[in-house]
């Protein structure tokens, strides 16, 4: 794969909203909203998809970003405290930009539909996580033909066994050319994300959102029990889950659909799966079936995902139909 200097330019960029929302995550009180479909959105996650899409539109301008947020809410008089904390937190990194130059930024991020190539962001995937003081990840892809050929992946809570004891991490992937490590605080090199080769069910570690409204987690139960898995599963919101299993720190991610209208949004899994394909893992639906990034802004031809250190795919695979799991 040959890239131009989008992995640096896309780096910097997850890194400095990794930033912002750390700043945010200090001070959470008066820093969220409802969004229509009553899950929550934050003066972070605004803020991230501000500093991120301006980078990229700088950079990049002619590259379309499907990305989670838009600025309605915030145009919205009745959210002037939210709206003025964003132009905050941003203005701390583009000290220069005005309220209408920031909420502009965000709506970058508007694009639904598939082109050759387009970058897509989740500025904070698991929100709830966020609000908890738990996992989150600053999650950017890009997308061509129909691959994704690029991620950058924050993960400001996370503590791998690679980290000796300090959290964060920006995990980034080229296609072709592995996973690569990066302590978030200096962005000093944590070596190349492997896999981990664990078969045997004593050893394996399983992860699952904590949200039981995203995956079913007595789906999960009964998948563990079949493989003969006696751990309890790992539980964390985000791509870190991705992460996780990237670096060999955990050798399944499980995402068994709880809900039959649910259909995944592209912004939660482009990213992660880079990160775990060029570390050596495996991520398909729970048919089987490679993620499609071709539909826009959805997977809309897959059901759930599944991820796995490559070792333990097939017998995945096969225990969910055994288990019953549609
Ligand atoms: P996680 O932190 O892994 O639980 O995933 C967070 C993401 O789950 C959010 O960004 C949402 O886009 C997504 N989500 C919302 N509702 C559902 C659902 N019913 N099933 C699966 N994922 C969902
Ligand atoms: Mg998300």
């Amino acid at each position: 794969m040959t890239l131009g200097n989008e992995q640096e330019i896309a780096v910097a960029a997850v890194r400095e909203a990794s930033e912002l929302c750390q700043r945010v995550q200090l001070q959470l009180s008066d820093a969220a909203l409802q969004k229509k479909d009553r899950s929550p959105v934050t003066v972070a996650d605004f803020g991230s998809q501000a500093l991120i899409c301006s980078r990229l539109r700088s950079s990049f301008p002619d590259d379309p970003i499907i990305a989670e947020e838009n600025a309605d809410v915030l145009r919205d008089a009745e959210n002037e405290t939210i709206t003025n904390r964003v132009v905050r937190e941003v203005g701390h990194f583009r000290g220069s930009a005005t309220d209408a130059e920031i909420l502009d930024w965000i709506d970058l991020g508007g694009e639904k539909s598939y082109s050759d190539r387009f970058w897509t962001l989740d500025p904070i995937d698991g929100t709830k996580g966020f609000l908890r003081g738990d996992q989150y990840a600053v999650a950017l892809a890009l997308i061509e033909n129909g691959h994704v050929v690029f991620a950058a992946v924050g993960c400001p809570n996370l503590v791998l066994a690679q980290s000796h004891g300090e959290a964060g991490v920006i995990m980034s992937a080229v296609g072709g050319e592995g996973t690569r490590i990066q302590r978030l605080s200096d962005m000093s090199d944590m070596g190349m994300a492997q896999v981990s080769t664990h078969s045997d069910p004593s050893m394996i570690r399983l992860c699952e959102s904590v949200e039981a409204m995203h995956t079913s987690h007595s789906g999960a139960g009964r998948i563990a029990s079949i493989l003969g898995i006696t751990s309890d599963p790992v539980r964390l919101d985000s791509q870190a889950k991705y992460a996780v299993v990237a670096s060999g720190n955990a050798d399944i991610y499980l995402r068994l659909p709880s809900d039959r209208r649910y259909v995944e949004n592209i912004w939660d899994h482009a990213g992660g799966m880079l990160l775990v394909e060029e570390a050596g893992g495996i991520v398909t639906d729970i048919a089987g079936r490679s993620l499609d990034f071709s539909q826009g802004y959805q997977l809309s031809r897959n059901r759930g995902v599944i991820v796995s250190n490559g070792q333990l795919h097939d017998r995945l695979l096969s225990a969910i139909k055994q288990a019953g799991i549609d």
